[in-house]
């Protein structure tokens, strides 16, 4: 079974936690869901893209840089997403050129109808067998309108027409505005977008429209009337405090019961309980509270750093405390110093992050973290950060740097590898995807995981130079988590702080609601001890 969920009238309403929102409904009356998210842009893929362009590139298991949605998607629902779940024009574009030049058309014209549209609807089939998903929940981006989304709107609608329309259902996401100088709810934009998509020749089933005042059942009928929706499918998607009771919102207005009624299905359970109690309770009633600092280069951006808001937000959830984060720009440490930045904070953090532009803001913050016994926590570019940091201070090696920042740096304590040298295309050469990461017995971070093998995620080139270990671990370094197969740092802990480490992986991909990551999870409570000790 298929769902299509598209999007009218603006972008940024939050297609990508609906779409979520559904599969976490469904996935709770017992089917197995996958998604895929529909980019259409040209790049093959996300991960030459910068944040402002693009918000946050979110890395799945096998290595991945795709859209951020796909991180709502894992973070709502059990899917164990791939490289196949996030489709863009760019790949299909390159895959049926590819076949043109092998000649697989031989003596055919090659057009975006059909070869475009079968590629897309072959891309769909092949998620359907590998995932062996039930139900699978397809977000189309963009806006319906937008010149290129139309081959994969044209495609989905092959789709519904192939498939049997009992086996499909379109979704449509809209606005529906308050204009507060008429003191009315306005039904016009959501009409026009309909309108819109049905001129392509889909006629959307459910409508989920965003306000921010309550529907009333008479707009409801009138939206009803003029969209040829049957009104309990018109559904009032209202702003509400927390992502995460989004999936609340829906199966209260019966979302899961039209969709499998359509499809003939029946529940097979139905829980969103736990959901409620652990999750959303959690968010909306804390006991406790603390005040992480993320200083980071692309602060003003929402979507940056989502995965690291959302892992700071389920860290908060499993120690019962609601995370405030201050978001603080680098280049501000740089010019107004860390102390008074950082003061009536409990906890740093440090994001992943590329290039030279705001480095030494976060080495002063950091220092300032050390010295002071503030929590810390470092990913990835953060890590590196921190080694760069304890090495000028600590081991006086005043010229320590990145290779990345400076190539032929006197001390090159984070440099690339041999094989990363050679490479010459920017396009997923980094080290991506999932890395074992053994754990030292007896450190914060064995503490933390309380195993001895974990998996993370990964997403950069450049390396902690194994030529310091023994400097660092003199003065009280730790290296407490290592990629086997090839000796590489993954974790740095300090000894002799409350809690200072480092990770050159991604944790915060893994981060779930429901299930905080173990370091994230530490942290928090590290930040929180912090502020009982200060009486705070
Ligand atoms: N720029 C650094 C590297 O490539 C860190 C990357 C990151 O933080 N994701 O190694």
């Amino acid at each position: 079974k298929y769902i299509f969920i598209t999007g009218g009238v603006i972008s940024s309403l939050g297609k990508g936690i609906a779409t979520a929102s559904i599969a976490k409904i469904l996935e709770s009356c017992g089917f197995k869901v996958s998604l895929i998210k529909f980019d259409p842009y040209l790049n093959v893929d996300s991960g030459t893209m910068n944040p402002y362009q693009h918000g946050e590139v979110y890395v799945t298991q096998d290595g991945a840089e795709t859209d951020l949605d796909l991180g709502h998607y894992e973070r709502f629902t059990g899917a164990r997403l791939t490289r196949l779940n996030n489709v863009t024009t760019g790949q299909i574009y390159s895959s049926v050129l590819a076949k043109e030049r092998r000649g697989d058309y031989l003596g055919k014209t090659i057009q975006v109808i059909p070869h475009i549209t079968n590629e897309i609807k072959g891309r769909i089939k092949k998620v359907a067998k590998e995932s062996r998903a039930e139900i699978i929940l397809m977000e189309i981006g963009g806006t319906v309108g937008d010149i290129e989304s139309l081959p994969f709107l044209e495609a989905v609608r092959q789709f519904g027409l192939e498939e049997g329309r009992s086996n499909v259902i379109y979704i449509h996401l809209t606005l529906v505005p308050y204009i507060k100088v008429a003191g009315e709810i306005k039904t016009k934009p959501t009409q026009h977008s309909v309108g819109t998509l049905r001129e392509i020749g889909i006629q959307p089933d459910i409508l989920l429209c965003r306000t921010e005042k309550p529907l009333s059942e008479e707009i409801k009928a009138k939206i009803s009337l003029f969209c040829n929706v049957p009104q309990n499918a018109v559904i009032e998607a209202l702003d509400v405090p927390t992502i995460y009771e989004i999936p609340l919102v829906f199966k209260n207005q019966g979302l899961d019961k039209i969709i499998l009624k359509h499809f003939g299905l029946r529940p097979k359970q139905t829980d969103l309980k736990s959901w409620q109690e652990e999750v959303v309770d959690k968010v909306l009633y804390p006991k406790h509270k603390t005040t992480i600092a993320v200083v980071g280069k692309y602060i003003e951006l929402q979507d940056a750093y989502k995965s690291i808001y959302e892992a700071l937000r389920h860290a908060g959830i499993a120690n019962d405390a609601q995370v405030e984060i201050k978001k603080i720009d680098s280049e501000s440490v740089e010019l107004e110093g860390p102390e008074k930045i950082l003061e009536g904070i409990q906890g740093l953090l440090i994001p992943g992050g590329f290039g030279y532009r705001g480095i030494e803001g976060k080495i002063r913050a950091i220092q300032y973290a050390r010295e002071n016994r503030l929590p810390f926590f470092g990913i990835c570019l953060g890590m590196q950060c921190a080694a760069i940091e304890f090495a000028r201070d600590v081991l006086g090696l005043k010229r320590a740097n990145s290779t990345e920042f400076i190539k032929y740096t006197r001390e090159p304590i984070i440099s690339l590898l041999e094989e990363q040298r050679k490479v010459k295309l920017m396009g997923a050469t980094m080290r991506l995807g999932g890395y074992p990461c053994r754990l030292v017995k007896g450190t914060k971070a064995y503490q933390a995981y309380r195993k001895p093998l974990t998996h993370e995620r990964h997403r950069h080139r450049y390396e902690f130079n194994n030529r310091y270990r023994r400097q660092f671990v003199k003065k009280g370094m730790v290296f407490s988590g290592i990629y086997p197969g090839k000796n590489l740092v993954e974790i740095l802990e300090l000894k002799s702080h409350p809690w200072f480490v480092g990770v050159q992986f991604h944790p915060e991909f893994q981060s779930k609601p429901d299930k905080a990551h173990p370091l994230f999870r530490e942290f928090i409570k590290a930040s929180m001890l912090l502020a009982a000790r200060r009486g705070a």
